[in-house]
């Protein structure tokens, strides 16, 4: 092993966050030989999105979300017509900064996706590789995904959605005539269209992935420890991580604590703004899939997705507080929709919410904070955090190793987002 940059004997690179970011980064920094230190306030991938999100390898998702069209027709998707997209009234003072960055991040989506592109595409091979690696290749399935439309405009619509695929470069193909004649038998006849998109994957459980990934570090020598972590501040060329009263000394910390990192960034005068992006799931257990790959119902931003023993429907984008209560009517909604599309999806199973941690020109924060401080960042997944995991580790471990990374991260830095002074402010 090299001689890291940052480590003195005795002190740990410490990971502020054990969602599927912190594992990932704490698997690709131990298996390097760094000490490492993963801490969060509870075990591995329970307490964030990480839990509970679609379990989607969206290796076709290779734009920034905000783009002109966006600005234009996220009305129609708003949940007052019927939509996945809730915008409550009472958040709209406090959110008004960060609609302003999305705006302006949507004149710059042409030159934020190749940047976005280079993470994303290789992201299915790079998890498989990882998997084989730790010998869990069984949590991915990589049988792709479907998008399905139903309804007299169905045929144009997965016409459409196949045009824009290949613009980017994206493979896909006609759904089997079987697929839609089940998904018909399931969910009522009419019209239906679907598109299959044969590079994308899933993963069988999304906790459980993170905490092989988890596993694996503590096996190459890494520590957890559950505890909150109430500040990070400079301690000369040293990082002071205070935890439950005391201060501990790290060679370097890298937060990847989701949608709560900006208070941990902000004394370093890096700028993280961060909203949460909620979305709830489902559960159906025992349920059988319509096929072994997570199926989109794209007329309302529906994904079911096969999970171990049990199918999980998630859906929505709410721009609610972090922590606030479950929006009940949400998940009653969503349960009445699955059973529309066939699905028997039981009121024993009460939902799950969770905040994505979303940047407002929707590209992930990775690297390292101005100045000699050795604190770095992994933030900001948006809607890809699990699909990103591997491949921003693999980012990360290069920064922190003070190695060039293995795809340019200069369009992640979090600098973009203002100056050091602002973000203090
Ligand atoms: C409904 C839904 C569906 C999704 N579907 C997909 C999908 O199909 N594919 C995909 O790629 N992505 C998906 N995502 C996005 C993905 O889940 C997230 O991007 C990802 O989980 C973010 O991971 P994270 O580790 O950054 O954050 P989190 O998983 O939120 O983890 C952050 C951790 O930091 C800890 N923490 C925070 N502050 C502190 C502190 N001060 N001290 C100690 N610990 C702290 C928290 O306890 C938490 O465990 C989905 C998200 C949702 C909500």
């Amino acid at each position: 092993m090299s001689t890291h940059p940052h480590e003195t004997a005795g002190e740990h690179i410490a990971i502020i966050g054990a969602g599927v970011i912190g594992c990932a980064l704490a698997w690709a920094l131990a298996r390097e030989g760094r000490r490492v230190l993963l801490i969060d306030r509870a075990e591995p991938a329970t307490a964030g999105a990480s839990f509970g999100n679609a379990g989607h390898i969206a290796c076709e998702q290779l734009e920034p979300l905000p783009c002109p069209a966006v600005l234009c027709t996220f009305w129609r998707e708003l949940t007052l017509f019927g939509g996945a997209v809730d915008l409550p009234v009472h958040r709209w003072v406090a959110l008004a900064p960060w609609l302003a960055q999305f705006v302006y991040a949507a004149f710059r989506q042409k030159r934020n996706t190749p940047a976005l592109a280079a993470l994303v595409a290789p992201a299915a091979a790079a998890l498989e590789a990882a998997l084989r690696e730790i010998a869990r290749p069984e949590l991915l399935v990589r049988h792709g995904h479907y998008a399905l439309w139903r309804g007299p405009h169905a045929a144009e619509r997965a016409a459409r959605a196949a045009r824009a695929a290949r613009a980017l470069g994206v493979r896909t193909e006609q759904a089997s005539p079987e697929l839609l004649h089940a998904a018909r038998a399931r969910g009522g006849q009419g019209d239906a269209a679907g598109l299959h998109y044969p590079d994308s994957g899933h993963v069988i459980d999304p906790r459980q992935l993170a905490v092989a990934l988890a596993g694996a570090a503590l096996r190459a020598g890494a520590t957890f420890r559950q505890a909150e972590v109430q500040e990070l501040t400079p301690l000369g060329a040293r990082i002071g991580v205070r935890a439950e009263g005391q201060i501990v000394p790290a060679a370097a910390a890298v937060v990847c604590a989701g949608v709560e990192s900006k208070r941990l960034l902000a004394p370093f005068g890096v700028p993280a703004p961060l909203t949460a992006e909620r979305g709830y799931h489902l559960e159906m257990p025992g349920t059988p899939p319509l096929i072994d790959a997570p199926v989109l119902h794209a007329d309302h931003n529906i994904i079911v997705t096969p999970m171990q023993g049990r199918l999980r429907a998630t859906s929505y984008l709410e721009f609610e507080r972090h922590g606030a209560p479950p929006d009940r009517r949400k998940i009653a909604r969503l349960r009445a929709r699955l059973h529309t599309f066939g699905y028997a999806c039981a009121t024993a199973h009460a939902g799950w919410v969770g905040s994505r941690p979303t940047l407002p020109d929707y590209l992930p924060g990775l690297g390292r904070a101005p100045g000699e401080a050795p604190l770095f960042y992994a933030v900001g997944h948006q809607h890809l955090g699990l699909t990103l995991a591997v491949p921003s580790a693999h980012v990360m471990a290069a920064l922190v190793a003070g190695r060039p990374p293995p795809l340019d991260a200069r369009p992640f830095d979090l600098m973009r987002f203002g100056t050091a002074r602002t973000a203090r402010r």
